[in-house]
């Protein structure tokens, strides 16, 4: 049972100096790079700097291997898949990706859902696989596996960007990411912790009051940093900060900005490249591991084709893309089979050539990862509360709304486990982000209503603080 050894930690690191918070952020750090940054890693990183450049032809015949071998697979170690139909020998890459594509259902997550247990393959032994959860944007917890040479490959896409920019494993570099690192409830600096071990300064985004993000940004310029990454909405509150104060930060003393996680708007993007001073790369991924973008110079996003096959459920079709929800298909996860998983994210593919000279299939944008921010009676500004839900498999599908500061409204779908001890879980798991400020109601429903143009949307909020 995860949930009280969790509750205990959190507890036991809430009371401890931030002298010894810093030294479990530093193991922590180190337990991190030992798991992603195996010789694994270091192989396909190697093997993917050279073939990234293309030709697109030797790309294509990478997916073709790889695809053939998922296929193959599922169809012996994953009882769900055992009728799949055989993988198609036609001799042209391309054709062969299709015509094995085009003859397999789409898997849809309620599906992946219902079936994981008889999803994920059998040959694997229990020790080796690695387990996860993730809310998605609709606030429905599902339940992962994968391997270490899964989370490796993951990676290798993340650093074959960073490499060809010259940054290294070791350079220093500031996060703002959605790890709890400093104690929810704390009211004094400092807002941050210090990972010795990966030369990591971790920014807590949710102390990020007007108020307190002034001592961010002091924090900021008295240290020196290569690069940071981080969510877009939490950077574009530091951005917006020092923009209106004028303490920017000066062009190239960062080598790059990476972006991850959600959707990066437009006037994000603005303004953090010009507060940061330095240029935007973002990325697209998911917490299946089963599908992976990486931004270019042109401001695209490009399919990490050794990784991953996107297809594009159309919806709207010109000559120069086609846009739709995108049915993604994981090459480097050995232990699910994710074969044209409806990840519940709408793209739109160019259909000419990025100019940056990538070759392989590039996407304009990547939509449907834009969520509100919940604002707190004392002004903090709190983005990505989907990571409520994300141990919560009890809870079918939920949706946060606000209309006031005092609070917010949490309308969720109980599953069939829901319970009170499950109630209980729910409000800590709220607790445990927004602190104690806002008034919280739990309301269970039947359903959740789509918007007009039928996507979900995990937060609603009309306390507008946060507008472009
Ligand atoms: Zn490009």
């Amino acid at each position: 049972m995860r949930p009280i050894p969790e509750l205990v930690e959190r507890y036991v690191f809430d009371h401890m100096p931030v002298f010894t918070q810093n030294m479990i952020v530093s193991m922590a750090g180190q337990q991190r790079f030992r798991n992603r940054y195996s010789e694994h890693f270091h192989a396909v990183l190697e093997e993917w700097g050279r073939t990234g450049d293309g030709p697109t032809a030797v790309l294509k015949e990478i997916q073709r291997e790889r695809l053939i071998h998922l296929v193959d697979r599922a169809r012996e170690h994953s009882p769900f898949y055992k009728d799949l139909r055989a993988p198609s020998r036609a001799s042209d890459a391309d054709e062969a990706i299709e015509e094995t594509l085009s003859q397999m259902p789409v898997l849809e997550k309620r599906t992946y859902r219902k079936n994981t247990d008889a999803i994920v393959t059998r040959d694997i032994p229990a020790w080796q696989l690695r387990r996860g959860m993730t809310s998605g944007t609709t606030g429905t917890a599902l339940r992962l596996f994968y391997t270490r040479e899964t989370e490796a490959e993951e990676y290798a896409s993340v650093w074959r960007l960073r490499k060809q920019l010259g940054i290294g494993l070791y350079d220093p570099h500031f996060t703002f990411t959605g790890k709890i690192i400093v104690p929810v409830v704390q009211t004094r600096a400092p807002y941050w912790r210090n990972n010795s071990y990966g030369n990591q300064l971790l920014f807590s985004i949710y102390h990020m009051s007007h108020e307190n993000l002034e001592l961010y940004v002091d924090r900021l310029h008295e240290t020196d940093a290569v690069y940071v990454n981080g969510y877009p909405s939490a950077l574009h509150l530091v951005a917006r900060e020092m923009l209106t104060t004028g303490t920017t930060l000066t062009r190239g003393q960062l080598r790059a900005i990476f972006t991850s996680s959600e959707s990066l708007l437009a006037y994000q993007r603005d303004d953090i490249e010009e507060a940061f001073g330095a240029k935007i790369w973002d990325r697209y991924g998911s917490a299946e591991f089963a599908v992976s973008m990486t931004g270019c110079s042109e401001e695209n996003l490009h399919v990490d084709m050794e990784y991953c096959i996107v297809e594009v459920d159309p919806i709207e079709e010109t000559d120069e893309y086609v846009r739709g929800e995108l049915l993604v298909t994981g090459l480097g996860n050995n232990a699910t089979p994710f074969i044209r998983y409806r990840i519940g994210d709408v793209g739109t593919r160019l259909k000419a050539p990025c100019p940056c000279g990538r070759p392989g299939d590039v996407f304009s944008d990547v939509d449907g990862r834009v969520d509100d921010f919940i604002v707190t009676p004392s002004g903090r500004m709190i983005g990505r509360m989907d990571h409520i839900f994300k141990s919560m498999d009890q809870v079918e599908e939920a949706q946060i709304l606000q209309t006031s500061r005092a609070g917010i409204e949490v309308v969720y779908v109980p599953g069939p486990k829901f319970d009170v001890a499950a109630e209980q879980k729910l409000r800590r798991e709220i607790r445990s982000r927004l602190g104690n400020e806002l008034d919280v109601s739990l309301h269970g429903v039947s359903e959740i209503a789509r918007e007009a143009n039928g996507k979900f949307r995990a937060v609603k909020s009309t306390v507008g603080t946060y507008e472009s």
